[in-house]
């Protein structure tokens, strides 16, 4: 892939207008942020514009507004937070109230780019996708990534190009279906694949295993065992944590036993974890590693009860040498539980954007950036 423009392409901005796309899409509660890593996480892409002496106009988009103005997705509490971070910054309303923001509208582009001089993109987690404030600004406005766009490229490009090895992906989440296309690129570069969380068990039940009640899809256990059957080594669990007839997810009081065993499932048992054996062995191929990429928790970790696997391994990422790098979403919320966010190398700001990047090798956004005119 080449590279995407940078800040310093942009030449002199002294007294110039730039139009920002950041994602400032943080949890707020009862118009209160919860977390506002990602405000914080643009905040050297405009110092930087401000240090060189240009007016930054930002815009994002919040939430799942449906193309109209709700006030429940309003950035009102991201301005506010803002001007703290950084006075002076223009924060224009939620993208996603006006239709054209998502159906890439030619009309709202013009809307966005008005007045303006340049464009930077610092949006990472929004990139994969055809949207007017992604691709379009280019086409107008001599355009740059901004810094942290730029750190997330550098990083998940050299995975793909140039990793230190061995490198090991560590997999899980709900389902397999949702990741095989990013799985099967990285068995194109990594030296072994671990698999835990929901998907492991139709891997399991691949290799002929019983599965009980735990989350399988029956319509990829071929494609299971077509991976399995690769070259790659892929590291299934050993021991499983499962939730006996009658347990509740989330739900401790609901009774249901608890129980440590191997990877056949009595009917009515869900696989909920990986067991601490399992853990434990994942945890000393991430220690061999020369690099480590995490997608997604290997357990229900949001029920205390099932968190073990998936803190293991967040402990294991903390205390490898390997250079560490944890996916958006669901692992970043695992790292940050677990306390380990600040002892990772890298933690990508875009769960769909990091997984777009790693399977496909570029996003529309940094296309854009490449075909944009020059200064
Ligand atoms: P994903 O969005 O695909 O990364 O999946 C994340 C979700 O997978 C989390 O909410 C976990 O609770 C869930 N998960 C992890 N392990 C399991 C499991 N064994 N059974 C059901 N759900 C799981």
């Amino acid at each position: 892939m080449s590279s995407v423009p940078r800040l310093e392409d942009l030449g002199d901005l002294a007294g110039k207008s730039v139009l920002l796309r950041a994602d400032f899409n943080v949890p707020v509660v009862d118009g209160e942020i919860t977390d506002d890593l990602r405000i914080r996480a643009a905040l050297p892409t405009i110092r930087w514009l401000i240090g060189q002496g240009a007016s930054v106009t930002a815009c994002t988009h919040l939430g799942r507004p449906k193309g109209q103005a709700d006030l429940a997705h309003s950035v009102d509490p991201v301005r506010d937070r803002l001007r703290e971070l950084v006075p002076g910054v223009e924060l224009l309303e939620n993208l996603r109230f006006d239709p054209r923001e998502t159906a890439n509208d030619g009309s709202f582009v013009e809307e966005l780019v008005e007045g303006h001089d340049a464009f930077v993109n610092d949006a990472f987690g929004a990139s994969h996708r055809a949207h007017a404030s992604i691709v379009g600004p280019p086409r107008f406005l001599p355009s740059a990534a901004g810094r942290l766009l730029h750190r997330e490229v550098e990083v998940l490009s050299g995975l793909r190009t140039n990793p230190r090895r061995p490198f090991v992906a560590v997999m899980g989440g709900s389902k397999v279906s949702d990741k095989l296309a990013v799985i099967e690129a990285l068995l194109e570069s990594v030296d072994s694949l671990i698999v835990g969380g929901g998907m492991c068990f139709t891997f399991l039940a691949a290799k002929g295993h019983s599965v009980g009640a735990s989350l399988c899809e029956d319509d990829m256990v071929d494609t299971c065992a077509r991976l399995l059957d690769g070259p790659k080594t892929i590291h299934l669990p050993y021991d499983i944590t499962a939730l006996g007839p009658g347990g509740k997810l989330m739900d401790p009081a609901a009774g249901g036993e608890v129980r440590q065993m191997g990877t056949n499932l009595p009917d009515g048992w869900i696989g909920v974890d990986i067991g601490p054996g399992s853990a434990a062995a994942f945890g000393d191929v991430i220690h061999e590693a020369g690099t480590v990429l995490w997608n997604g928790p290997m357990g229900v970790f949001e029920d205390p009860r099932f968190g073990g696997g998936t803190g293991a391994v967040a402990q294991a990422m903390a205390d490898t040498k390997a250079f560490t790098v944890v996916g958006g979403g669901d692992s970043a919320a695992a790292a940050k539980l677990f306390g380990v966010e600040h002892e990772m190398d890298h933690v990508s700001t875009g769960g769909g954007a990091s997984l777009a990047l790693i399977e496909q090798g570029d996003l529309v956004g940094l296309k854009a950036l490449r075909g944009a005119p020059s200064v």
